[in-house]
């Protein structure tokens, strides 16, 4: 098989003009023969998401309490979708069944049905065949998803003409749904790409692709072309959202490429995600957030000492705390964490450390933030690491930390949370224009 797959976000199908621009999309290439749709979004910042109003109906009715209010804005939204697009749609059937479930049926069921209705509502627009994920995509009973997925999947999409396969659900071995994280449509659409080895994974929303930095910081930041899988995996880790972050894996491990599309302005080129970048750009990214700890240590001899490192990090285990980045020294090391993993816990993790490692001497510096530069290009480039710091060094930015990842992709550095902006605006201007 072959073909392109299209996922579409809730804000591309959040009302029937938004719905009409997609199957203008679709129908401009008939190679756009799968199609993934989100639950419809919020139409206006102050209106409510269709899956977040399946979910309260869910908790009103698990109290034992009266939903109707929910079940309403629901039926009215989709009955005015139908009427608005012109096409049959038994809302009020379909709810119908759907409210035999709630309050006995699990949360997942019922969010999973923002995008079973919606699913229905663009086969019926697109005069497309329907095909329910509870049929074909898998989890296992740990909660993960089953790649046996795949080949279900793929003999269902078989065939002539084009399908429609709602995103964010799947259903568990005894036939439970079970939906992915938040935002979870990203995955569904990666997962039909790879099930039906589409040649490119489109997936629409309303930016035009990525940009090289947060806009919020930079409002001039330049859109990314493209952006190699472990670059995106760098740049989300450190808080770059517009795609799920496990949205890669599926079409990672096929070269699949994807490709970040604004449903208002198809026209733009978006940004490409995929295996090797043409251009040797060596910085493609910037990302920092704040809210990060870092516990340092410091014991002379510590090189000498066996286990050292082992006996710190079992602390963190014990007390149920991931550690994000470990700088070293030559008689220090230090432990960046999450603040929020500390939660009430630090006391006790220092007298922990302090037992058992017996250190010359022991702090926890707060309010940290920790900023990611990324780019593959830069482990062949000299000058990136002196740049960046050139770059702290003129915006008057104390550097607390910094971090070359062993991948040679990323450098990170860690700054105080005041100078998170100051900070990432100078690495920006640094490397977004350096002909190097
Ligand atoms: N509708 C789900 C959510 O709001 C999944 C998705 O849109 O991808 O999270």
């Amino acid at each position: 098989m072959s073909g392109i797959t299209c996922k579409f976000g809730g804000s591309s199908l959040a009302d029937a003009t938004c719905i009409r621009q997609a199957r203008t999309i679709i129908e401009a290439d008939e190679n756009r023969r799968f199609v993934v749709p989100s639950a419809p979004g919020k139409r206006n910042a102050g209106d409510r998401k269709i899956t977040d109003l399946l979910y309260a109906w869910h908790r009103i009715a698990a109290e034992g309490l009266d939903a109707s209010d929910p079940r309403r804005i629901i039926a009215d939204r989709f009955a005015e979708l139908a009427e608005q697009l012109d096409v049959q749609f038994d809302i009020l059937g379909l709810l119908d069944e759907i409210a035999t479930q709630a309050g006995r049926g699990t949360a997942d069921y019922m969010a999973s049905r923002g995008e079973y209705l919606n699913g229905r509502l663009m086969a019926e627009v697109l005069g497309a065949t329907f095909v329910d994920p509870a049929e074909c995509i898998f989890f296992k009973a740990s909660g993960h998803f089953d790649e046996r997925s795949y080949a279900v999947l793929g003999e269902k999409l078989r065939g002539e003409g084009r399908f429609v396969v709602p995103g964010f659900y799947g259903s568990l071995p005894d036939g439970r749904i079970k939906t992915f994280s938040r935002g979870g449509s990203d995955v569904t659409g990666a997962i039909v790409a790879r099930a039906t080895a589409s040649d490119l994974y489109e997936n629409w929303t309303d930016v035009s692709g990525f940009r090289m930095t947060d806009p919020r910081i930079v409002p001039e930041a330049r859109r990314i072309e493209e952006i190699t899988y472990q670059e995106l995996r760098e740049l989300s880790y450190m808080g770059a959202t517009v795609l799920h972050d496990e949205a890669i894996y599926p079409v990672r491990a096929t070269g699949t490429p994807i490709c970040i599309k604004n449903t208002h302005e198809p026209e733009n080129p978006g940004t490409r995600i995929v295996a090797e970048r043409e251009s040797d750009r060596p910085v493609c990214g910037i990302a920092g957030r704040a809210g990060f700890s870092m516990i340092s240590i410091e014991k002379a001899l510590m090189n000498k000492e066996k286990g050292f490192g082992l006996r710190i990090l079992s602390v963190l285990e014990e007390h149920d705390v991931s550690w994000e980045h470990m700088p070293t020294g030559i008689d220090t090391i230090s432990l960046i964490v999450r603040t929020e993993d500390l939660d009430g816990k630090t006391e006790d993790i220092l007298a922990a450390i302090r037992e058992r490692c017996r250190p010359d001497s022991l702090g926890v510096t707060e309010n940290l933030a920790m900023i990611a530069t990324v780019g593959q290009g830069m482990n062949h480039h000299i000058g990136v690491a002196a740049r960046l710091c050139g770059a702290m060094a003129e915006a008057k930015v104390n550097l607390r930390v910094i971090d070359q990842g062993s991948s040679e992709m990323n450098i990170i550095i860690g700054v105080e949370e005041e100078d998170l902006a100051t900070a990432v605006k100078a690495i920006y201007h640094a490397f977004a224009d350096w002909d190097c």
